[in-house]
């Protein structure tokens, strides 16, 4: 019996993982619209280092992404370090949040309905006393969730705090070790993995898809699976951009009314570790508020982080601007001049996410209307049209690797009941 085709648009950690679970079951093409897959899994290998443009720690001992490490063989080493916080010119070894955070998070419990960050702080933490919570929290939701405190759910960032167990880990052989191990697996399992085809247009009708490339090629199969990322998909008129005929603009609505954040990261190499020696992460309040090292490596490198609306006024910037802004706000948690840091400096990354046209930014956050939102993007079109995807998934670990694997995972599972039984 001829076998069900499909499409899959995307050769990151989803596409990757439903190629994997479908191969075999199914004829199944992933198109890539980049040079290589992994989407924003991507280490690059500079002499003996890895350097991880996008995803760099596994938060826990998370079920798929261990589950796939072990089949692969790939080692991981645990995070390990202090948490220094520089906090009105004092830098000390700390790792508490501002006081007043734990009763803060029990009062986002207890609130009657969700709401926004913004709208929560404003009702209940408004006084001046609250000041420096108000500060931390909200610096807090931007640098780590990406997220805007205007849309950003409470009840969504509550659950995900509140599941932050600790233990972080990376893959000294790059994260992309494990993009490699997924698509090789799904081409010994006879998918085929298409790089470089950027898809413009999909025509569909049930059981029937056509999808076309930049360069005008033609793929056809019965069924698609859509896994590039919703700011990808919510835009039109952009490199990535995909037109429908027939549209979908409620699904294209829906994709938009899922947060989404920006984000720039900052590798720098410098000649000698001028921070404390045992630091695993530095907090400040300054622009690039969060810095890590490589600990238990011991490498001279220090990682910088600009997440949420910070990281997106920088969006048009030159890499030297971020460089330089970067190295201001290092000068000063140390006390040294922009100048000295130069002067220290010997190798600098900077990865201004929004500027990938095939990801437009860092990754997922729920708004209040994200639940809605995915609900709808989880419902097959036709049974002819899926979507999954990091934003997708629906738990605590919104935003990661995993969430992009549990997202292909509960996919396949429908696509393979709606279609083989
Ligand atoms: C800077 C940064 C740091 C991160 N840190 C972590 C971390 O420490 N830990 C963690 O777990 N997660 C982290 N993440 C999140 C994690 O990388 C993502 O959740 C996950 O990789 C998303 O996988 P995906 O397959 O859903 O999406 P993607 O990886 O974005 O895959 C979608 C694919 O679709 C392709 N595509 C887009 N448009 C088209 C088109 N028109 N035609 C064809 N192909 C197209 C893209 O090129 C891409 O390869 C980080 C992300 C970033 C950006």
């Amino acid at each position: 019996m001829k076998k069900e085709s499909i499409l899959i648009i995307g050769g990151g950690a989803t596409g990757l993982m439903a190629a994997n679970l479908l191969a075999g079951q199914m004829e199944v093409t992933v198109l890539e619209a980049k040079a290589e897959t992994g989407g924003r899994i991507n280490s690059l290998i500079k002499e003996d280092k890895t350097i991880e443009t996008g995803a760099e720690f596994i938060h826990g001992k998370l079920p798929l992404t261990f589950n796939l490490l072990a089949k692969a063989g790939i080692k991981t080493v645990p995070v390990k370090g202090k948490m220094y916080h520089f906090r009105e010119g004092q830098f000390v070894n700390d790792n508490k949040m501002a006081a007043g955070w734990d009763k803060l998070l029990d009062d986002i419990k207890e609130a009657p309905e969700d709401m926004t960050l913004a709208t929560f702080l404003e009702t209940y933490y408004s006084a001046q006393v609250h000041g420096a919570l108000r500060k931390e929290v909200a610096g807090y939701a931007e640098g780590f969730d990406l997220a805007d405190i205007t849309k950003a759910s409470i009840k969504s960032l509550y659950a995900e705090w509140n599941a932050e167990d600790g233990e972080n880990f990376r893959i000294p052989s790059g994260y992309g070790s494990l993009t490699q191990y997924m698509e090789q697996q799904a081409i010994q399992l006879g998918a085929k993995i298409m790089t470089g085809k950027i898809v413009r247009q999909i025509d569909w009708q049930p059981n029937d898809v056509s999808v076309y490339t930049a360069e005008g090629e033609e793929f056809k199969a019965s069924q698609l699976l859509v896994t590039i990322p919703v700011s990808v998909l919510a835009k039109i008129n952009s490199p990535g951009s995909i037109n429908f005929t027939p549209e979908i603009d409620s699904y294209r609505k829906a994709a938009g009314q899922i947060g989404y954040g920006s984000v720039i990261k900052v590798v720098l190499e410098f000649n000698h570790r001028f921070w404390p020696a045992d630091a695993g992460f530095i907090i400040s309040d300054e622009l690039f508020k969060t810095w890590w090292t490589q600990l238990p490596d011991t490498s001279a490198i220090l990682t910088g982080w600009l997440g949420g609306p910070g990281a997106e006024n920088l969006s048009d910037a030159t890499d030297e601007f971020i460089l330089y802004k970067a190295l201001q706000s290092l000068a000063a948690i140390f006390s040294m001049s922009v100048i000295q840091m130069q002067d220290m400096l010997t190798a600098s990354y900077i990865f201004n996410w929004q500027n990938d046209l095939f990801a437009l930014g860092g990754y997922s956050y729920d708004t209040i209307a994200s639940s809605r939102a995915k609900k709808l993007l989880s419902t097959p079109l036709d049974r002819t049209l899926f979507f999954a995807g990091e934003a997708l998934y629906i738990g605590e670990k919104n935003a990661t690797v995993e969430a992009a694997l549990q997202s292909a995972a509960t996919t396949a599972k429908i696509i393979l009941s709606d279609l083989i039984g």
